[in-house]
């Protein structure tokens, strides 16, 4: 298919819903998937959970049947990377040089994982963990190597999530980190504590504080230099170090971006008839005080998606989703929702010694996030508080035996 009037460039959670949701919301043009990836659309968060644990195939997290794309008219080019865009045109050209012309385009590329750039960083046995092949190639090494010694760099949920499911496996683990604190990025200090505790229970050393200076080894990564001077002999690595957003060939063709591609509230670019979502959107956020963020999650893509289809077919609601995530690491659930930037008061609910608790966040007396570890009812409970960005007494939230509901 060389037209399509809708293109979505990206196969993952934002893109696959997209075309699900044009759909649904009587689009009856024709709709064309293009991706990177080989395979259909399918799930991400098992690829550092159960898919790399060994407790779920690939076939149980498609997103979708393959026979669903074709009964609703949804073509797949698969395989196929996008380097230009010409808004003029309205075209895009994929490798190889095929030019594809599109109606409307929504581009829902993702990022890439952010590569270590330390002498050293070019040898094999260096892993990121973004798509089926990355996870399948360290899959395939961890087979060979009889109690595995891994080290994982970076402290965000990429890499608390791996060293979990490969302790699961048997692999000894050690974590680096740069920052004084897992998780820093995206929660508070009593949450980090607890997960690095719990880790550390489970047998994942740590190195935090520290910088990884060079990777030693002749074809293969062997050994892990730190800035402290300690050399961790590995025998495979794994880097969860964040995202670089694909936005390139869009700001190439002039769209406004820098961290990421700007949209609208209604996930418009400032190119025509272009719709930006998911992990490579920049947009103002009213969970983070109207501040312009991208967000990193399967929540934002999915309803990134819906809203841009929802435009597109002539029914447009701004975007307002409010953030949730969640996070498996062995048998514990964090799920969080709501965003904790510039929180000023922490409460927490529950005890992390019997691992239930939540974190509630609060600015300025107003609830606006929680984490909360396998307390699924505080989870479905404080969404309303968040939402209502309810302004609650720090001294009634502490009560875990009170509904949060209650409070509302
Ligand atoms: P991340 O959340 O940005 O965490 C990466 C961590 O690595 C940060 O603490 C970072 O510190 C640290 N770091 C960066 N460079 C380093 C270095 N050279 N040496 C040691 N530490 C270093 O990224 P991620 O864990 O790779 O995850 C990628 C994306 O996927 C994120 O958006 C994440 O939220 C998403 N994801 C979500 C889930 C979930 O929702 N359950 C699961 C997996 C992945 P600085 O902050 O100082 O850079």
């Amino acid at each position: 298919m060389n037209h399509a009037e809708a293109v979505i460039v990206g196969t993952g959670h934002g893109g696959a819903q997209a075309a699900i949701a044009l759909r649904q919301h009587g689009f009856t043009g024709s709709i064309l998937l293009v991706g990177r990836d080989p395979n259909p659309p399918y799930e991400r968060p098992p690829l550092t959970k159960d898919y790399l644990s060994g407790k779920r195939t690939f076939d149980r997290m498609l997103i979708r049947p393959p026979a669903f794309w074709e009964e609703r008219g949804i073509a797949l080019k698969l395989g196929a990377n996008v380097g230009k865009v010409d808004p003029a045109a309205k075209e895009l050209t994929v490798s190889g040089g095929e030019t594809i012309g599109y109606g409307t385009l929504i581009w829902a590329a993702g990022g890439d994982a952010r590569r270590l750039s330390c002498p050293g960083a070019h040898l094999a046995g260096i892993h990121t963990l973004r798509d089926k092949a990355d996870t399948d190639h360290l899959l395939g090494e961890l087979g060979g190597v009889a109690n595995c010694r891994v080290v994982v760099v970076g402290g965000g949920y990429i890499g608390l999530e791996a060293a979990a499911a490969l302790r699961e496996r048997g692999c000894a683990v050690t974590l680096v980190e740069q920052r004084a604190q897992l998780l820093a990025r995206v929660a508070g200090e009593d949450l980090a504590r607890f997960f690095e505790a719990e880790h550390r229970a489970h047998g994942v050393e740590f190195r935090l504080s520290e910088e990884v200076s060079r990777i030693d080894g002749t074809q293969r990564a062997e050994g892990v230099a730190l800035s402290s001077g300690e050399t961790l002999p590995c025998d495979v690595m794994v880097v969860g170090i964040g995202i670089v957003p694909s936005a390139g060939p869009l700001i190439a063709a002039g769209a406004s971006g820098a961290d990421g591609i700007d949209v609208d509230e209604y996930c418009r670019t400032t190119l025509p008839e272009v719709y930006a979502i998911g992990d490579c959107a920049a947009h103002a956020s009213a969970y983070a005080g109207g501040a312009v963020i991208r967000l990193e999650s399967v929540q934002n893509a999915h309803d990134m998606a819906t809203t841009a289809a929802k435009a597109i077919c002539g029914e447009p609601e701004p975007y307002s989703a409010v953030p949730w995530f969640w996070s498996n690491q062995y048998d514990l659930r964090l799920q969080t929702v709501g965003l904790s930037l510039g929180y000023d008061t922490t409460v927490l609910r529950g005890s992390p010694e019997e691992r239930s608790f939540s974190v509630v966040y609060l600015r300025g007396g107003a609830v606006i996030a929680l984490d909360c570890v396998n307390r699924t009812k505080d989870y479905a409970q404080g969404r309303k508080l968040v939402e209502a960005r309810a302004v609650i007494d720090p001294q009634d939230l502490l009560d875990a035996e009170r509904p949060l509901k209650d409070l509302l």
